[in-house]
C-alpha cells in the first residue's frame, strides 16, 4: 500500500482570502469531519478556533503544513447547509468567509489560546476613563471580547500593555489567557434518594433511623410527599423550602448516605408551554391568509402590506401554527430588540415550549444553547425569535421565514463585515432550504413593493384595522407660523398641549417621538458661535442633560459641560437643538402630575430595560412616553390616544436618497401607535413645512401616491431600485496617504464604469476614532451584471492592496448600501 500523507484544509475566523492547510495523522483524517472545530496554530505561537472544511492528500506547495493542535468537537457544530449560506454570503457582500465565521457563531465557540481582553460587567460606569481607555470599553460593548492585537489595532499603539493595566485597576476590563471553553452549561442541583434504600423495607427503617434527628426527618417525610405528589426530579433548593429546613439539615442526609445530591444541566432561558389557543381571525385576516398561502404556491416570497393595527402578528401565528403541524421550523425575524417583549408575550401564550429567542441582549451562554437546540432541531427550538444575526443559526428544516417590519433600516448590517441586509439575505436562505419568506410592513420599502408589482413577490394586502377602527385622524400644524404667533412654550405648540391635555384627562396615553438622529442638542457659545468638538472625530459632541456632560456619538468620548467656550472664553454657552431628554424636561413644567417615561439608546442600555418601560407603559404607570425610532417599531398599546411628533422637519431633510421614503414609514408608524383598540386616534405633526409632498401623504396615508412620486425620483437620479448602489469606504490615520488611495482607486473605477463612479468623497462626519474616511460610490445600472461588475473591483482590490504605501488603508466594500 502506498505511503499516502493527510491534509485538513480550515477556515480560520479572520479576514483572509484563502483556506489553509494543516497536515493530520490517518486516524484523524478518519474522525474529522465538515463543520468540526480544531485548534490550530497561526502566526507567531498563537491558536486560533479553525473550522474544517475537508480533508484530502494533497500537501499545499507555498508552505509546509503545521500539524493541528487539538481537536475541539466530536460532532460538527456547523452543517453543510449552513456553510453553502456562508460562501453565498461572502460572495455576494464580497467579504472574506472568514468575516462570515466570525459573525456566523457565538463567540463562545471561538477559542484563541491568546490574552484576552474582557468587558467586566461590574464595571461602574461613572469611572473616568481616558481617550484611549474609551476607545478600548466602547469596543468591548461592541464585541464581547478583543485580542491584544485587536486594542492595538485601535488604539495605534504597539505596547498595549500599561494601558491594559490601568484598565485592570480601575476594573474596566478583565483578562484571561490561553485555550478555553467559554460555554458554561447550568447545572441545577436535585436530590434522590440513594440507590441504596430503594426497597420499602429499608424505607422503613430509613425514616425510624432519623426519628430523633427533627429536622431531617422533616425533610425526609417532604421528600416522599413531594416525590408522590409531583412524580419528577426534586431540586434541593425545592425540598429546602418546602420543607423550611436548612442546606445543612439536607447535607447531613446525604452525609448518613440516605439521600444523595446530583445536577442536571438546564437551558437558561426557557419558556413554558401555555396551550393558549389562536385568536380567531376575522374576515380580513381570514382573506389575507389564505391569499397568502396561495401566493405561497407560486411565489417564494411574498410582501403582506398590511396596515397598522391590522392584526398581522395574528396572521403569522396562524402560519407558524400550520408550520409546526408539518414539523418545519420557523424564523420569525424583528428589527429591534425593543420589539421582541410584546412579541415573545404575545407568541409565547400560543407556542410557549417551542420558541427560542436569539438576540445581542442574551448572553453568551445564552446565546451557546439556543445554537444548540437550534441544531438539534430541538422542540423546543422550533420557532426562533431573533435579529437579523439569528439568520446564521444551524437551522435544517426551515419551512417559513418571517421578516416582520421588513423596511426597517436595522436589518442592514453596516460595520464590521459581512455588510449583508438580513430580509434579503433570509430570502436566500428561505430558497436554499425550500422554505417560503413573507415580508410583512403597513410601509413596505421602496424595494419590496416595487419587486412586488413586477411580479418577483406576491402581494396580499390587509386594509383594515382589527375591530373596524378607522385610522387616526393626523393634523400637521406648521410651528413656524405658531412661532410667529408666540404660541409655542418651548417645543410645544399650543394645539399639541391642548391634545395632551385633553388625553390625560380622559385617563389616556400619549406617546411622543423625537428622532435623535441628526438633531441632538449641541452647544454652541452665544459670543463666537463655536461648539464643542471630540477630539477624535470630526463631529460636535452632544450635550447629555441629565449627567451634564458632553458626549460624542461616534466614538463615545465623553467630558464635563464645560463653564466657558474653549476658545473665547466666554461664559454664555446655550444648548440648542433638542433631544428627547429635553422635551422629557419641558414634559414636566407643563404637565407636573403626569408621570412621563423615556424610552432611548441612554435608558435602555440594561438587558431588561426595555421590558421595564415598556411594561411600566402597558401597565399605565407611564401617561406620556417621550422616545426616538425605537418606539415607532410595532408596538401595540390599547390605551393611547394620542401621539405627537415634535419636529418632522429634522428628518426630511436628512442629506441621503432615502430621506423622503423614510420620513413616510416613520410617520406612518408612529402615527400607527394612536387609537389602537377602541376609538379613533389623533396624531399630531409639528413641521416648519406642512405642505411637503411627504406629510400631505402622511396625513391621507397615501402609499401610493408616495410610492409613485418616490419611484420617478430614483429612476431620475439613478437610485434603487433601478440601480444598485455600491459603497467603498477607505479609513486611514494619515489624510494625505488617505486622500491618495482613494484618488487611485476612484480613477481605476472610473476607468472602467465611468460616470457611474462619484467621489472620493468625505462624509459629513469625516474622521471617526481617530481614523480618516473617504467614500467613493459605484453605481450599477439595470442592465449591467452585477456579477461581472463584483469580479472587476476585486481584481481593482488586489491590485491595490499590494502597492506598498497603502497597505495600512482600511478598505471596506458595501454591497446594497442602503
Ligand atoms: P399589527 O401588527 O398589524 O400592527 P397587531 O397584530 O399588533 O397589529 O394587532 C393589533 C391589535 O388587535 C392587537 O392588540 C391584537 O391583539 C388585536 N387583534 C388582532 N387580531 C385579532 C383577532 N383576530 N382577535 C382578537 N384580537 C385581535
Ligand atoms: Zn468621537
Ligand atoms: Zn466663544
Amino acid at each position: 500500500m502506498p505511503f499516502k500523507n493527510f491534509f485538513v484544509n480550515v477556515l480560520l475566523p479572520m479576514p483572509l482570502k484563502q483556506l489553509f492547510t494543516y497536515s493530520i495523522t490517518e486516524a484523524e483524517a478518519g474522525f474529522l469531519k465538515k463543520g468540526m472545530r480544531i485548534a490550530v496554530p497561526f502566526g507567531k505561537k498563537k491558536i486560533y478556533t479553525a473550522l474544517v472544511f475537508d480533508i484530502h492528500n494533497e500537501a499545499p506547495e507555498a508552505y509546509e503544513a503545521k500539524s493541528i493542535h487539538q481537536i475541539l468537537d466530536d460532532k460538527s457544530i456547523v452543517t453543510e447547509a449552513q456553510l453553502d449560506f456562508w460562501v453565498w454570503i461572502s460572495e455576494y457582500y464580497m467579504c472574506s468567509l472568514g468575516d462570515v465565521y466570525r459573525a456566523a457563531l457565538p463567540s463562545a465557540f471561538l477559542l484563541e489560546s491568546e490574552t484576552v481582553v474582557l468587558n467586566n460587567p461590574n464595571f461602574d460606569e461613572d469611572t473616568s476613563l481616558s481617550d484611549a481607555e474609551f476607545l478600548v470599553y466602547e469596543a468591548l460593548q461592541q464585541q464581547s471580547q478583543l485580542s491584544v492585537l485587536e486594542i492595538s489595532n485601535i488604539i495605534g499603539k504597539k505596547n498595549v500593555f500599561p494601558l491594559l493595566k490601568k484598565m485592570l485597576d480601575k476594573k474596566a476590563v478583565l483578562l484571561k489567557e490561553e485555550l478555553y471553553e467559554q460555554y458554561k452549561p447550568k447545572l441545577v442541583k436535585y436530590i434522590r434518594l440513594n440507590e441504596a434504600h430503594k426497597d420499602e423495607a429499608s424505607l422503613h427503617q430509613l425514616i425510624d433511623s432519623v426519628q430523633r434527628a427533627k429536622q431531617q426527618h422533616k425533610a425526609l417525610l417532604t421528600y416522599f410527599s413531594l416525590e408522590a405528589q409531583t412524580k419528577k426530579p426534586i431540586q434541593a433548593k425545592k425540598l429546602q423550602e418546602e420543607s423550611g429546613v436548612s442546606s445543612a439539615v439536607l447535607k447531613g442526609l446525604v452525609d448518613k448516605n440516605i439521600l444523595e445530591f446530583y445536577h442536571i444541566q438546564v437551558d437558561r432561558v426557557h419558556f413554558e408551554e401555555k396551550g393558549g389557543r389562536l385568536k380567531s381571525l376575522n374576515e380580513h385576516q381570514e382573506k389575507a391568509f389564505e391569499e397568502i398561502e396561495t401566493s405561497f404556491n407560486s411565489n417564494t416570497v411574498t410582501l403582506l402590506q398590511g396596515v397598522t393595527s391590522s392584526g398581522k402578528t395574528e396572521v403569522y401565528a396562524k402560519l407558524i401554527e400550520k408550520q409546526l403541524a408539518q414539523k418545519k421550523q420557523v424564523l420569525f425575524l424583528l428589527p429591534e430588540i425593543a420589539l421582541t417583549t410584546q412579541i415573545i408575550g404575545r407568541l409565547k401564550e400560543y407556542f410557549g415550549g417551542k420558541i427560542a429567542v436569539f438576540h445581542s441582549k442574551y448572553s453568551m451562554n445564552e446565546r451557546v444553547e439556543v445554537y444548540n437546540n437550534v441544531l438539534q432541531n430541538k422542540e423546543k427550538a422550533q420557532i426562533v425569535l431573533g435579529a437579523r444575526s439569528s439568520l446564521f443559526l444551524p437551522f435544517s428544516n426551515l419551512g417559513l421565514i418571517i421578516v416582520d417590519e421588513e423596511h426597517e433600516t436595522s436589518y442592514k448590517q453596516f460595520d464590521p463585515s459581512p455588510r449583508y441586509h438580513a430580509r434579503d439575505a433570509a430570502i436566500y436562505l428561505a430558497h436554499m432550504q425550500g422554505a417560503k419568506t413573507l415580508l410583512g410592513s403597513a410601509t413596505p420599502s421602496l424595494e419590496s413593493y416595487f419587486n412586488a408589482t413586477q411580479n418577483k413577490y406576491g402581494l396580499v394586502n390587509l386594509t383594515k384595522r382589527y375591530g373596524e377602527i378607522q385610522l387616526p385622524e393626523v393634523e400637521l400644524v406648521d410651528i413656524k407660523d405658531k412661532h410667529r404667533k408666540k404660541r409655542m412654550t418651548g417645543h410645544f405648540s399650543d394645539r399639541l398641549i391642548l391634545e395632551i391635555q385633553e388625553a390625560l384627562e380622559n385617563k389616556e396615553q400619549v406617546i411622543l417621538f423625537q428622532n435623535r438622529r441628526g438633531f441632538s442638542p449641541v452647544v454652541e457659545c452665544e459670543t463666537c458661535a463655536v461648539s464643542p468638538q471630540c477630539p477624535n472625530c470630526d463631529v460636535s459632541l452632544t450635550y447629555h442633560k441629565y449627567r451634564k456632560e458632553l458626549r460624542c456619538h461616534y466614538c463615545n468620548y465623553r467630558q464635563a459641560m464645560p463653564l466657558n467656550c474653549g476658545a473665547c472664553g466666554s461664559t454664555k454657552l446655550s444648548t440648542i437643538g433638542f433631544g428627547t431628554e429635553q422635551i422629557e424636561l419641558e414634559l414636566h413644567e407643563l404637565f407636573p402630575n403626569a408621570n412621563i417615561g423615556r424610552m432611548d439608546l441612554d435608558t435602555t442600555r440594561g438587558k431588561y430595560a426595555y421590558q421595564k418601560i415598556i411594561g411600566a407603559f402597558e401597565a399605565q404607570e407611564i401617561d406620556i412616553l417621550v422616545g426616538t425610532q425605537m418606539l415607532s417599531k410595532g408596538l401595540d398599546f390599547g390605551k393611547v390616544s394620542l401621539v405627537g411628533v415634535m419636529n418632522a422637519d429634522n428628518m426630511l431633510n436628512f442629506p441621503d436618497f432615502r430621506a423622503h421614503e423614510r420620513t413616510f414609514q416613520m410617520m406612518v408608524q408612529v402615527a400607527g401607535r394612536s387609537g389602537r383598540s377602541k376609538k379613533r386616534g389623533k396624531v399630531i405633526i409639528q413641521t416648519f413645512n406642512p405642505y411637503h409632498q411627504i406629510l400631505q401623504q402622511v396625513s391621507t396615508n397615501d402609499y401610493s401616491a408616495m410610492f409613485k412620486e418616490q419611484l420617478e425620483d430614483r429612476w431620475h437620479f439613478h437610485y434603487p431600485p433601478y440601480y444598485r448602489v455600491m459603497k467603498i469606504t477607505l479609513r486611514h490615520r494619515d489624510l494625505i496617504t488617505l486622500e491618495n488611495a482613494a484618488e487611485w482607486f476612484g480613477t481605476s473605477l472610473k476607468n472602467a464604469f465611468k460616470d457611474n463612479v462619484l467621489g472620493p468623497t468625505s462624509p459629513n462626519v469625516s474622521r471617526v476614532r481617530n481614523l480618516y474616511i473617504k467614500h467613493i460610490t459605484v453605481k450599477i445600472p439595470p442592465k449591467q451584471s452585477l456579477k461581472a461588475t463584483k469580479k472587476h473591483i476585486a481584481r481593482i482590490e488586489k491590485t491595490f492592496s499590494a502597492i506598498g504605501a497603502f497597505r495600512a488603508v482600511r478598505l471596506g466594500i458595501d454591497i446594497d448600501a442602503y
